[in-house]
């Protein structure tokens, strides 16, 4: 075992027993949580080593990194994650290999992607960012849109709605903000059942996003080291 992959697996591990933790202290079954490991800066081969280990769910947030390693890990047993802003001229390419697209927070996106999943012959889970701060320029639909996007997605073809994703306001108690994403969840539960997906929690905040009704944890940190030098 290469020196890597047995700090990967150490990761892992150490990861696997604080998911375990903060399932028990807010009364969360772990096995219903899925961890996505956010792979964004690091190699494909870092993606390779972590499928061998178990995990099944990779997150990227930049369309040319997460085509070119895709392309090299086709053959591993991976669902993709896309998780970053996603731009209109890159939905035909990021529908060629992402299986769930955490980030639609506008409607021209829906059908920007809707096509590129069409014209590529696949299905996609499709999640609506939420913006849980007033902070304009970041990403995430404000709440007051969330049910007009969640229903265009539904009526989208090739896509089908999973869900909400958020990520924490920076440098604020996560736990109001990820109490606000699990009412919007609830809201739309309400109309659309099937949307059960919570994409919330990274390394930082993941026990807090848990307490308010996770399924998803996009963590990349604490499984794969700190990212040097590189934006995002
Ligand atoms: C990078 C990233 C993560 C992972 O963040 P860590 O703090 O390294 O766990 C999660 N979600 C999104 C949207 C990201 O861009």
């Amino acid at each position: 075992m290469s020196d890597r992959q047995a700090e990967l697996a150490a990761n892992l591990a150490d990861f696997r027993v604080r998911l375990e933790a903060a399932c028990a202290a807010a009364g969360r079954d772990a096995a219903e949580i899925t961890l996505v490991a956010v792979t964004k800066t690091f190699p494909a081969d870092d993606v390779a080593r972590l499928a061998a280990i178990g995990v099944t769910d990779v997150g990227e947030n930049r369309d040319q990194e997460a085509a070119a390693k895709h392309e090299t890990c086709a053959d591993l047993p991976l669902r993709w994650h896309f998780v970053g802003a996603l731009q209109r001229n890159k939905a035909r390419s990021v529908a060629r290999y992402a299986d769930v697209v955490h980030s639609i927070d506008r409607p021209r996106l829906v059908t920007a992607l809707s096509e590129a999943a069409r014209g590529a012959g696949r299905d996609l889970l499709a999640l609506v960012q939420v913006s849980l701060d007033a902070a304009p320029g970041r990403s995430g639909a404000p709440p007051d849109h969330v049910p007009a996007l969640a229903a265009a997605i539904e009526a989208a073809d090739g896509l089908t709605l999973g869900g909400v994703m958020a990520v924490a306001p920076l440098g604020a108690d996560p736990d109001p903000a990820f109490a606000r994403l699990a009412e919007i969840a609830l809201a739309m539960r309400a109309d659309h059942p099937e949307a059960t997906m919570v994409s919330a929690g990274m390394s930082g905040d993941f026990e807090a996003a848990l307490r308010h009704g996770a399924t998803h944890l996009r963590i990349g940190t604490a499984l794969l080291g700190r990212r040097s030098g590189v934006v995002g």
